[in-house]
């Protein structure tokens, strides 16, 4: 399988490659040359099938011969051996035909967990063989920081620095990031938004000289082998409820569009999904571009689901290049045109059939809380707000009865207690095995919201040689 970037002006890469490089280097992303497609009978054939067998089938396409199938499908299984549910993404019934995708068993809380668990061991695999090193650099609004500093920490090739807006995150998920206590993970808490954030690791990735120096990749979902990951909760989800048979659709709380990618993914790869529901909080950027055409940017305001604070979603750039025929030059042209104006406009074409598989809805905070007390209430269920965005914008945006909905739960209750407190008057008790949180030591560095302030930083920390001056 070879990879082509969404800009089209970066040179086409294998699987190994695109794991390790993260953004491309024309500044777009990388997605696969054209998706693999399995027949009816192929998903049929996995019907049943324990979770870690799914995924070594969904996923074996993207892989191509980086690795042996026997090597792949166990990594695969020692990937989920540690997650506290057997089944590892089971899913509960909610309602008549409605279901939860419980996606917050593994060690981290969040549905991170099910990619950068595979993700930290591909690396280590794939460097290892080469005598390699690499410097993790991403950026997090909350989930991604601790699961990708749980899937590396203490791995010899690998350096973790993970920048988070600085007081912008809850306690239990800055506490995940600050209390690991091992030399090669750097919990950077920047004076900014996620926004701000993410622009630096773009700006970083983006300095083609640094990037080589420090041998950068990327654990946000920017990387692709973490969409693929992804990919395979739809499928052991739609199969478990009828699939190939049956059609299903799927509601999922949205920040950076990685996870309802991953969705588009499995749809394209001939999953029988009939809506993927784009569930947004009171940052509604994608909800007023899918209902307008045009995205634009607005500030950034804090919710009560933090890890959707976002209004620059990178991953939406994949499903652009798509709807735009895969025209890279174009969508390349689009983006500079966005990122200096702020603004973007695409043709009703495009936006129809768009509109064919998407929806979306904005669901504001009171909203959340009181989705998180229905759940109490009428199914004895305690969610995540983040949960909460998805089950509501789920109840909106209905459709067809007969057709299962599946909303996607995120995270794990006990992540966001303030809100689940505020909303059901108790919060949920963390796993036993994080029970400790709040007594572990924080270690974490300030720093402004300036690109070259954490460059000096990694380049420290890297024992990176200075820069020659004059160099590019
Ligand atoms: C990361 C995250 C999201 C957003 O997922 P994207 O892939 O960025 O759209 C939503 N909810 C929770 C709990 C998360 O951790």
């Amino acid at each position: 399988m070879r990879y082509v970037s969404t800009r089209g002006a970066a040179p086409d890469l294998g699987f190994e490659d695109v794991l390790l490089t993260g953004l491309a280097r024309d500044g777009g992303l990388y997605v696969p040359e054209r998706f693999p497609s399995f027949a009816e009978a192929d998903w049929r054939s996995l019907r049943g099938a324990p979770y870690q067998a799914v995924a070594a089938a969904v996923m074996r396409p993207f892989i191509g011969d980086a690795l042996s199938q026997a090597d792949f499908a166990a990594l695969v299984a020692d990937s989920y051996a540690g997650f506290r549910h057997k089944s590892v993404a089971p899913l509960k019934q909610i309602g008549p035909n409605d279901w939860l995708l419980e996606l917050f068993h593994g060690p981290t809380l969040a549905f991170k967990d099910y990619a950068l668990q595979l993700v930290g061991r591909l690396f280590d695999r794939v460097l290892a063989r080469g005598g390699r090193h690499l410097a993790i650099l991403g950026a997090t609004s909350g989930d991604t920081g601790s699961a990708a500093i749980e899937a590396c920490r203490g791995r010899d090739s690998l350096d973790v620095f993970i920048l988070y807006p600085h007081g912008r995150t809850s306690d239990v998920q800055r506490r995940q990031m600050t209390t690991v206590d091992a030399p090669n993970i750097h919990a950077i808490a920047i004076e900014g938004t996620f926004d701000d954030c993410q622009d630096i690791v773009k700006a970083l990735f983006n300095d083609l000289d640094f990037r080589d120096r420090a041998s950068l990749g990327a654990v946000n979902s920017i990387n692709w082998a973490r969409i693929m990951a992804q990919i395979v909760y739809y499928a052991t989800a739609a199969l478990s409820l009828g699939s190939p048979d049956r059609k299903v659709s799927f509601t999922v709380p949205t920040g950076n569009f990685g996870n309802i990618y991953a969705a588009y993914c499995a749809w394209r790869m001939g999953l029988p999904i009939e809506r993927l529901v784009i569930g947004t909080n009171r940052n509604d950027i994608l909800a007023r571009f899918l209902k307008t055409g045009t995205m634009t940017v607005a500030e950034v305001e804090p919710s009560l689901s933090p890890s959707m604070d976002i209004q620059v979603s990178s991953n939406l750039e994949r499903l652009l290049f798509e709807l735009v025929g895969r025209d890279g030059p174009h969508l390349a042209h689009e983006m500079v045109e966005f990122r200096r104006t702020g603004s973007m406009t695409l043709d009703g074409n495009v936006m129809d059939e768009a509109r064919r598989l998407f929806d979306a809805v904005s669901i504001d905070d009171p909203a959340t809380l009181a989705a998180i007390a229905r759940s109490w209430k009428e199914s004895g269920e305690i969610i995540d707000p983040h949960s909460a965005v998805a089950v509501a914008a789920a109840k909106e945006r209905r459709g067809d009865e007969k057709t299962p909905m599946v909303a996607l739960a995120c995270a794990h209750p006990a992540k966001f207690p303030e809100a689940v407190t505020r909303a059901i008057g108790r919060s949920a008790p963390l796993p036993p095995e994080l029970g400790d949180l709040f007594e572990r030591q924080e270690r974490f560095t300030v720093l402004p919201n300036d690109a070259a302030a954490v460059q000096r930083f990694m380049s420290e920390r890297l024992d990176l040689a200075p820069r020659r001056a004059g160099a590019a």
